[in-house]
C-alpha cells in the first residue's frame, strides 16, 4: 500500500482529496495545523489506514521525522491561507503558510533519497486579471493582485527554481474556484445559501460582474490525483471546467434553485451590492487543454447537478452544532 501525505487535510479540497484517496487504498496522512478553516468532521467517520498530525508545516522536525518515519511516495500540498479577504486584513499569516511553509517542505524533501513527488496545489489567481475572451495558459507570466495571490505565486515560483537547481520531483496545478461539500462559510457560495437559508440580503462585491470558472471539489481532486500518476514532473498543469459565470448569475441561479427545493416563493433575500474589495480581480479563466491531452481528463460534473447537491449539503449543515457555534450572528462578507 502506497502513503501519501495531504497538507491542509482538515479544509475544503484536502478533505474531499483524503475522502477519495481512502477508497483507492492508500495509507494516508493528513497534516494540518487547525485553523478557523478546517474542520475535524470534514474526513469521512468511516475513514481507514489513515493517521492525522495536528500541526504545522513550517515545522522542520517534525516534517523531517515525517518522512524518515512514513517514506511517502507523494506529498499533495494543501496546507494554505486562502481567503483573499483575510489576507487584505492581515497579510502575514498568508506568508508564513503559503511561502515560508512550501520552503520548509521544498528544504525537507530536497535531499530525500526516495524523490518524493511533490503535487503543490495552486490558482488560478496567480496569472491575475485577463482580459475578455483571453484564457490564462500555463507558462503566462504571474501578475498576481491579492496579497492572497502574492503568496500563492510566490510558492509556485520557489517550487520552479527548487525543480530546475535541484531536480525536485515537483508539479504544481493552478485550479480555478471549487465548490461543494466541506468549504468554511465565509467564501461566495456558502455566503449565499446561508443568506437564503436566513432570509438575508446576498452580499456581492462592487457591480457583481466579476468573472469566475467554477469547478467542482470532486472533479478537482480526481483530476490532481490523475495529474500525480500520468503528469509530467517539473511541469505545470491548469484545471478548468469551462463553467464560467459572473457573481450575479451564480447568485441568481442559486436563489432558483434554492426556491425550487424548498419551495419558497415569498423569499425575502435579494442581491444587495457592497462596497468593492480593494483590487478586485474582473476576470479569470483557465486554458485547461494541457491536462486534457496529456490525461484525457475531461471536467465531467454538470454545474446545475452538483450545485443542487451542495445547497443540500449546507442546507443540512446549517442545522449542526458545529455551525450554530461558529456562525451565532450573521455569516458573510463585510457589508
Ligand atoms: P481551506 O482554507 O479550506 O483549508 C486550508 C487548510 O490548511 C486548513 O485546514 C488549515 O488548517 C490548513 N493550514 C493552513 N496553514 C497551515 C500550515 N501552516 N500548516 C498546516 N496546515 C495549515 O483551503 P482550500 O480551499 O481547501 O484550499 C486548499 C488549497 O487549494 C490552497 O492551497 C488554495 O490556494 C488552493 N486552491 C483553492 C481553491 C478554492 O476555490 N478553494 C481554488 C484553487 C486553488
Amino acid at each position: 500500500m502506497k502513503t501519501v501525505i495531504v497538507t491542509g487535510g482538515l479544509g475544503f479540497i484536502g478533505s474531499n482529496l483524503i475522502n477519495i484517496l481512502n477508497n483507492k487504498n492508500y495509507f494516508i496522512i493528513n497534516i494540518d495545523r487547525l485553523s478557523y478553516a478546517a474542520n475535524l468532521k470534514n474526513i469521512n467517520p468511516n475513514v481507514k489506514n489513515y493517521k492525522l498530525y495536528k500541526e504545522d508545516i513550517n515545522n522542520k522536525t517534525f516534517i523531517k521525522n515525517i518522512l524518515n518515519k512514513y517514506n511517502p511516495s507523494i506529498i499533495y500540498n494543501l496546507a494554505a491561507e486562502t481567503h483573499v479577504d483575510r489576507s487584505i486584513d492581515s497579510p502575514k499569516n498568508f506568508i508564513n503558510s503559503n511561502i515560508l511553509g512550501v520552503f520548509n517542505i521544498l528544504e525537507s524533501i530536497k535531499n530525500n533519497k526516495k524523490k518524493i513527488k511533490l503535487i503543490h496545489i495552486s490558482t488560478d489567481e496567480v496569472y491575475g486579471d485577463i482580459k475578455k475572451n483571453y484564457k490564462s495558459k500555463e507558462n503566462d507570466a504571474y501578475n498576481p493582485s491579492s496579497p492572497y495571490a502574492a503568496s500563492k505565486a510566490s510558492g509556485d515560483l520557489l517550487i520552479k527554481s527548487y525543480i530546475r537547481t535541484y531536480k525536485l520531483n515537483a508539479i504544481i496545478t493552478n485550479c480555478c474556484n471549487n465548490y461543494g461539500p466541506n468549504q468554511y462559510p465565509e467564501k461566495l457560495i456558502p455566503t449565499i445559501i446561508y443568506s437564503l437559508l436566513k432570509d438575508q440580503a446576498i452580499p456581492i462585491y462592487g457591480n457583481g460582474k466579476n468573472i469566475r470558472e467554477w469547478i467542482f471539489v470532486k472533479d478537482h481532486c480526481n483530476a490532481l490525483i490523475k495529474i500525480s500518476k500520468y503528469g509530467k514532473l517539473g511541469e505545470n498543469y491548469n484545471i478548468g471546467s469551462g463553467v464560467v459565470f459572473n457573481n450575479i448569475e451564480i447568485a441568481k441561479k442559486i436563489i432558483s434553485i434554492f426556491k425550487n427545493l424548498n419551495n419558497k416563493n415569498v423569499l425575502k433575500s435579494k442581491i444587495h451590492f457592497i462596497k468593492d474589495r480593494p483590487g478586485h480581480d474582473v476576470r479569470y479563466c483557465l486554458d485547461s487543454s494541457k491536462i486534457k491531452n496529456l490525461t484525457k481528463w475531461e471536467c465531467p460534473s454538470n454545474f446545475d447537478n452538483k450545485i443542487k447537491e451542495t445547497i443540500i449539503w449546507y442546507t443540512n449543515k446549517f442545522k449542526t452544532n458545529w455551525f450554530k457555534k461558529k456562525f451565532k450572528k450573521r455569516i458573510g462578507l463585510k457589508t
